[in-house]
């Protein structure tokens, strides 16, 4: 699993600065999607080679009402307790302040690796900026400017020293690997005990450590799938109901480790940012994706004509994937659900010939071909599969560089509309002739 990099520190030094460089190394496979936003406190990134996901604390929580951080939000405090690894993040221009040691108290406990980050000392002295930090106990200060970039692939290659420098490759023993994701009370618990039965559920219901995924298996129709837990599987007869059961660092986690994704929305909600954040992520992941439109009981046409509406204005860049209408409760439409599940799995993993490929780029060009950039006009020649889950198709040619975004999309519905891929992202990407 992606190791998770935690930003902690008081408002204002530097951390969405820093979590903005730290997301902005992102796969350049990733064209951006029209209508995509991403989420500025939760993210993904790549430094040296080495994948990591990203969090940042100032987002976790609602505004801090009185005594700043006095009473961390519980969120940030789950994200500590989450975390792979916390950047404690001080203002080396400000200096070390009440409230840095409040917190410092706090993360002295953290059962992970703590990094302390002299932010802003970007032109000034590395030992004078970070000498009075030596107070808080936490290790050797390291001296970084957010917004230079200065010291920030050291502070990252040290946090994440003891994770591999590769993504795991998708594995391909061919079950559907399942991550049931959504916000609070869209009725995660709900779906997955009318999957998998109630039974189950409990029986996996034991305490584990956080860190550890959970799998849940589970047949129907006498076909195999596997559940990751994030916390709501586990909900159910738990003795602390009141304890937050929404984590967003097990969803970002138990969504790297799917292969498809299971997005649940509410049909009694409009769609919600965080709803489309959560989208967005997973279109950046390349997870094949299924949406479930829950709570689909009991209303009325009109109820449903504007969720459907509100919809399809929302989430449009999600034109890929399957929207099932549901309702967990009643358990109506699972067995549709769970078919698009093995459509979008099996596309995920499809195997694209050379030749075939190259066939379709070259009927796709025929039609129309790719629009002059500058001088030249780019000229695909073939193309081959680079990879799955998602799907890479890679384009050999001449003048690649030039091919425009809306005309790689015009490629990319030619591929799905030949090879009927549906319910995963697809990946193209282009190779200069030698
Ligand atoms: P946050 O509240 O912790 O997320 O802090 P921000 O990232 O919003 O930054 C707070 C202020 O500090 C902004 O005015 C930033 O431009 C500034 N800032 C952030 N990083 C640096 C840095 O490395 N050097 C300097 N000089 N200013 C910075
Ligand atoms: P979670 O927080 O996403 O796990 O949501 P829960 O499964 O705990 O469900 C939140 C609430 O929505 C509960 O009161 C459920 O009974 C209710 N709920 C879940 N699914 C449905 C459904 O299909 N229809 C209706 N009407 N209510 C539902």
């Amino acid at each position: 699993m992606l190791p998770t990099l935690v930003l902690v520190g008081r408002p204002n030094v530097g951390k969405s600065t820093l979590f903005n460089r730290l997301t902005g190394t992102r796969d350049a496979l990733v064209h951006d999607m029209p209508g995509m936003t991403r989420d500025r406190h939760y993210g993904r990134g790549r430094i040296g080679g080495k994948p990591y996901l990203v969090v940042d604390t100032g987002g976790l929580e609602p505004v801090a009402k009185d005594g700043i951080m006095a009473e961390m939000a519980r969120q940030t405090l789950q994200a500590i307790d989450e975390a792979d690894a916390i950047i404690f993040m001080v203002d080396g221009r400000a200096g070390l302040t009440p409230q840095d040691k409040v917190i410092a108290d706090r993360l002295r406990r953290a059962h992970c690796p703590v990094f302390l980050a002299v932010n802003k000392a970007e032109g000034m002295n590395r030992a004078v900026v970070t000498a009075e930090f030596h107070e808080l106990a936490l290790g050797e200060p390291l001296a970084i400017s957010g917004a230079h970039g200065d010291g920030i692939g050291d502070l990252v290659a040290e946090a994440l020293a003891p994770f591999p420098a590769e993504e795991a490759e998708p594995d391909e023993h061919g079950v559907p690997k399942i991550a049931l994701v959504g916000r609070p009370n869209v009725g995660k618990s709900t779906l997955v005990n009318a999957l998998v039965g109630e039974e189950r559920v409990i029986a996996f219901d034991q305490p584990g450590t956080t860190r550890d995924s959970i799998y849940v298996e589970f047949e129907r129709d006498g076909k195999p799938y596997i559940l990751i837990d994030t916390a709501g599987v586990r909900r159910k007869g738990k003795v602390f109901e009141t304890v937050e059961k929404f984590s967003v660092i097990k969803t970002l986690q138990a969504i790297e480790d799917a292969n498809v994704v299971v997005l649940v929305l509410d049909a009694r909600e409009n769609v919600s940012d965080q709803d489309a954040h959560l989208a967005g992520f997973v279109l950046e992941t390349g997870r094949a994706l299924v949406v479930a439109v829950n709570k689909w009981d009991g209303l009325s046409p009109e109820q449903r004509d504007d969720i459907k509406r509100d919809i399809g204005r929302k989430l449009a860049f999600l034109d890929f994937a399957r929207f099932n209408y549901i309702s967990a409760l009643k358990g109506k439409g699972l067995d549709a659900l769970l078919k698009d599940v093995e459509a979008a799995h099996a596309a995920a993993f499809i195997k694209m010939s050379t030749p075939k490929l190259t066939r379709v780029l070259e009927a796709a060009v025929e039609q129309h071909a790719p629009p002059k950039n500058g001088l030249f006009r780019p000229k695909p020649r073939y193309a081959h599969q680079g990879g799955k889950n998602p799907p890479v198709i890679v384009l050999h040619g001449n003048a690649l560089e030039g091919l425009r975004d809306d005309y790689k999309r015009y490629l990319e519905s030619s591929f799905r509309k030949a090879f009927k891929l549906q319910g995963t992202p697809l990946r193209i990407q282009v190779k200069e002739d030698e």
